[in-house]
């Protein structure tokens, strides 16, 4: 027997990637006829999470606020499942909805599981092929995949490594990915209103004239030795009179602490706090070229032909690498120097790289997804 209408989807999310790709996606369900879109945030990041639910104007249903500082990925994921357990025994929701690759992710899969509560995954499908790369995020998203049974590939290569995992053809369906319909729609807002991004006004100005190079790193494999290598690859970039070094920097304390040890004061690089996604998307908008070891970032930049250098050795996204608007580069220091001065030197290079792009999406896919979730209680 069908559940009774409307049929119950929780959102379950925990981080400012996922928020930024999950808000299109609860705004379409909550448009789509016959479904109750309720939200719970694990919040296992919160100050970064807080930040988008704000610019996307979401207040959660639900928010276990589970971020403690310094926390295991014992004591978090053990932590999410009790949890979210309780959500889920209290919410008797008709259908799961999971994105991507976090703790959150796999924890909310597993807790509907326990419940034989349905289970989608949004961005199903990225494999770098490496479990160490990202960590623990490869296998995050390996784990969500035989539990559930609706697959929102971004993409046809996300799709085949579905297939490729035994994943039943039928239940796998490519959308593109929802973070490009964040980008669409959050440019929209920017431009009704630029002064959603005005914070940057003053960097702007002081950047004038110089070649913008945009940086995010954070990646847990990165910490340590490679996160030194990306700072002092950062002062020598800033040497140049002609580029400045736009970073946002990402309030993990061990990335703070390496950045305040080797990057000093330098006329020619801002060292800000993390901003809002509008302020972000101008970041992208002022930069020259990005380089980053984000995985989100990786997808966005394309899309506003930003030729991106990505600092890891394997990406779960190879797309952009396809089609010559990324770059795998790495962490070491002198080839970071040097494929940024290339770009910067070589006007024909950087043309190669900087064409608009969109193998990630064409800013529908939320809607794709909420209405096949629709149309799945009718078969
Ligand atoms: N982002 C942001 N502000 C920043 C840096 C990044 O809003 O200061 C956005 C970015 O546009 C992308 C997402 O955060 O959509 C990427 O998140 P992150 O790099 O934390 O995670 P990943 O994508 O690597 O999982």
């Amino acid at each position: 027997m069908q559940p009774p209408l409307p049929r119950k989807i929780l959102v379950i999310f925990g981080t400012r990637p996922e928020a930024i790709k999950l808000f299109p996606v609860v705004a379409a369900l909550a448009a789509t006829p016959g479904l109750l879109v309720r939200t719970c945030v694990t919040a296992q990041h919160r100050g970064l999470l807080d930040q988008v639910l704000a610019i996307a104007g979401l207040t959660p249903d639900i928010d276990l606020d589970l971020m403690e500082p310094g926390q295991s990925l014992d004591r978090l994921t053990t932590r999410l499942l009790a949890a979210l357990g309780v959500v889920m025994d209290a919410e008797r929701p008709d259908r799961v909805i999971v994105q991507g690759d976090t703790a959150t992710a796999i924890v909310g899969a597993l807790a509907a599981y326990y419940r034989r509560i349905p289970v989608a995954h949004v961005e199903a499908g990225l494999r770098s092929g490496a479990i160490y790369h990202p960590w623990p995020e490869e296998v995050n998203r390996r784990i969500v995949a035989p539990i559930a049974d609706q697959h929102y590939a971004p993409t046809e290569t996300a799709a085949a490594a579905l297939r490729r995992e035994n994943i039943a053809p039928g239940t796998i369906h490519v959308t593109g990915n929802t973070v490009i319909d964040a980008l669409h729609a959050t440019r929209a807002k920017l431009a009704a209103d630029p002064s959603l991004a005005a914070g940057l006004d003053e960097i702007a100005e002081r950047f004038a004239g110089k070649r913008i190079v945009l940086v995010t790193a954070h990646r847990r494999e990165n910490l340590g030795g490679s996160m030194e290598n990306i700072a002092r690859a950062l002062v020598r970039i800033a040497g140049r009179s002609d580029t400045a070094i736009l970073f946002p920097v990402h309030p993990n304390p061990d990335v703070v602490a390496v950045m305040d040890a080797l990057l000093g004061k330098h006329a020619n690089i801002a060292r800000i706090a993390p901003l809002d996604y509008p302020h972000f998307i101008r970041a992208l908008d002022l930069a020259h070229i990005v380089l980053t070891d984000s995985g989100g970032v990786q997808e966005e930049a394309p899309a506003l032909a930003k030729p991106v250098l990505v600092m890891r050795e394997t990406t779960e996204r190879p797309e952009g690498v396809e089609a010559g608007t990324a770059r795998l580069i790495g962490t070491d220091t002198d080839r970071i120097v040097s494929e940024i001065s290339t770009l910067i030197d070589d006007a024909a290079a950087y043309r190669v790289m900087a064409r608009a792009h969109n193998p990630f999406g064409d800013g529908h896919a939320s809607a794709r997804i909420a209405q096949h979730v629709a149309d799945g209680f009718g078969r």
